[in-house]
């Protein structure tokens, strides 16, 4: 675990002449040197010493990552059961198989992943050799959120040290217990001079993220989004940016409402409601909402019985400043299921909402918590203008036994995701590429998504040095034949485009 030995709080960027990293004056006691900066400094050494490139080095790594979920398994589950009363059956699925699945994806295709991708070459190239090399970035740095606490941190590290990078890993400060977990035992499983798990809360990540890293991976809130955006900017270091917002869920009137129910309760209440990619609120029209209503009320009993608070199967809600906020939401519409509150406990009963105007607080942002407002729609189009009306969000849902339904909203909405009669699901497969758009984020992750965001794509071209005669066609003294003889070697034809004319 790596903790700073001083931090100050930040006053104001001084732009360097040269542009490339800014002095930044501290206040009372911090030291005028970044207190990461020799961290970051001894893993860029390590990066430039080629130590993480050999793939035999990248699987050992990855096979020690997977010694930690099996080894620390249990640990898991208690700290992510104390950080948010995180169901087991819930942490197992999201924190442990779905780690697994994507380190088994890398580790059986890691070879494949790595190797020269080789291109199409022109005339001019034919003899040489065009590839595209998979290159590591350098130092990378991956700021976790608190939601699945283990999960976001280790999946995109698991892509990290696919592709040969050196990582600091910065999780939430949020959940104490995974926290501490990570910080104290998964630096044991992995080479200290490559990986590094850096403990911060704001003040802290602030000074962080003033070092230059090669890339920057982020998932968290919109808002945080942007400071980091703003710290990579001025090292010009790429970023990755898994956000948040408000993923739409149109039910059309043509389906199997029980069925329906139940895929929405279960990503909605799924670790009571803290998940990126839970429906946040439904669209339908209102007859579908009668019927879904009485549909939804036998669900959350099915689910989690009379007083869901006594269920095993329902979490928490992660802190108090959180649980506060999901109160104050309550008061958007008419509460028709649930609503209850506890506060000692911080638990939101499963609830639905009626009534909910999209002028309501409940509506002007992401809900992160057990709460389903259902919106009244007309009909399809009037719920498309809807969506499309809101920023873009990280994934649209819809339901419908009318294939072509489905199939409209996919095609005239915008989103980072998509899935078609049912919700979180397509996170499950390692083949989909997992990111958003617009405000829901920038760049995309997951299998080889993962693999290929931490690898630097480079267009390698290497020639042979014979047959200068031919590359003397380039050189001066130019001429209008050279030109046609450069041109026929080397340009793009239009396919299908008529040559005789
Ligand atoms: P957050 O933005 O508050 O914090 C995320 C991380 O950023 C934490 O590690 C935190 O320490 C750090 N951080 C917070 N403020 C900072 C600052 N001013 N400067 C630098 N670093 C700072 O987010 P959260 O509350 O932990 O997570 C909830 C949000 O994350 C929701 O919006 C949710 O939708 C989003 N999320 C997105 C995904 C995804 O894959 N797209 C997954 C999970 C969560």
């Amino acid at each position: 675990m790596q903790q700073p030995p001083g931090s100050g709080a930040r006053k104001a960027p001084e732009e360097d002449d040269d542009g490339g990293g800014g002095k930044w004056s501290v206040d009372g006691d911090a030291a005028s040197e970044n207190p990461y900066a020799e961290l970051v400094t001894r893993l860029r050494a390590t990066w430039l010493s080629g130590k993480t490139r050999p793939m035999e080095f990248r699987v050992a790594q990855l096979e020690a990552l997977g010694r930690f979920l099996d080894e620390k398994k249990q640990e898991i589950l208690e700290a992510t059961a104390l950080d948010m009363g995180k169901p087991r059956f819930e942490a197992e699925f999201s924190e442990i198989l779905l780690c697994k699945n994507e380190l088994h994806e890398t580790l059986n295709n890691l070879s494949h992943w790595m190797k020269d991708e080789h291109v199409v070459k022109n005339t001019a190239t034919r003899l040489d050799s065009a590839f595209i090399r998979k290159d590591p970035y350098g130092v990378v740095l991956i700021i976790a959120p608190w939601n699945y606490p283990i999960n976001l941190v280790l999946v995109p590290l698991i892509g990290a040290i696919a592709a040969g990078n050196c990582v600091i890993v910065k999780p939430s400060e949020m959940t104490k217990n995974s926290e501490r977990l990570v910080a104290e035992a998964l630096p044991s499983y992995l080479d200290k001079d490559c990986f590094a798990v850096v403990t911060a809360g704001v003040q802290e990540t602030t000074r962080l993220l003033e070092n230059k890293f090669d890339y920057i991976f982020y998932t968290g809130s919109p808002s945080v989004g942007r400071i980091v955006m703003m710290a990579a900017a001025k090292h010009l270091t790429p970023v990755t940016l898994e956000l948040g917002g408000k993923n739409p869920c149109y039910v059309s009137d043509t389906c199997d409402v029980q069925i329906v129910a139940q895929r929405v309760a279960w990503g909605r209440f799924f670790n009571a409601g803290q998940t990126c990619i839970a429906p946040d609120y439904v669209l339908c029209s209102t007859e579908m909402q009668e019927k879904l209503l009485v549909a939804l009320s036998k669900v959350v009993n099915d689910f989690y019985g009379s007083n869901p608070q006594e269920s095993p199967n329902f979490g928490r809600i992660m802190g108090d400043k959180q649980f506060r906020r999901l109160q104050e939401l309550l008061c958007s519409g008419q509460v028709v299921i649930g609503g209850e509150t506890d506060e000692a406990q911080r638990y939101v009963a499963p609830t639905v909402l009626v009534d909910v105007e999209p002028s309501d607080p409940i509506m002007q942002e992401e809900i992160f918590g057990p709460i389903l407002p259902i919106i009244t729609v007309a009909n399809v189009d009037e719920a498309i203008d809807f969506i499309n009306s809101r920023e873009r969000p990280l994934v649209v849902y819809a339901f419908s036994s009318n294939s072509k339904v489905v199939n409209q909203v996919l095609e005239r909405t915008s989103s980072g995701g998509f899935c078609g009669n049912d919700t979180l699901m397509h996170v499950t497969l390692t083949s989909l590429p997992f990111g958003g758009i617009g405000s829901s984020g920038l760049g995309m992750y997951h299998g080889k998504f993962t693999f290929d965001t931490f690898s630097h794509h480079r267009g390698c071209l290497h020639r042979n040095m014979g047959l200068e005669v031919f590359n003397a066609l380039r050189y001066p003294p130019y001429s209008q034949q050279k030109l046609g003889m450069v041109r026929a070697a080397s340009e793009v034809k239009r396919k299908g485009a008529c040559t005789l004319l």
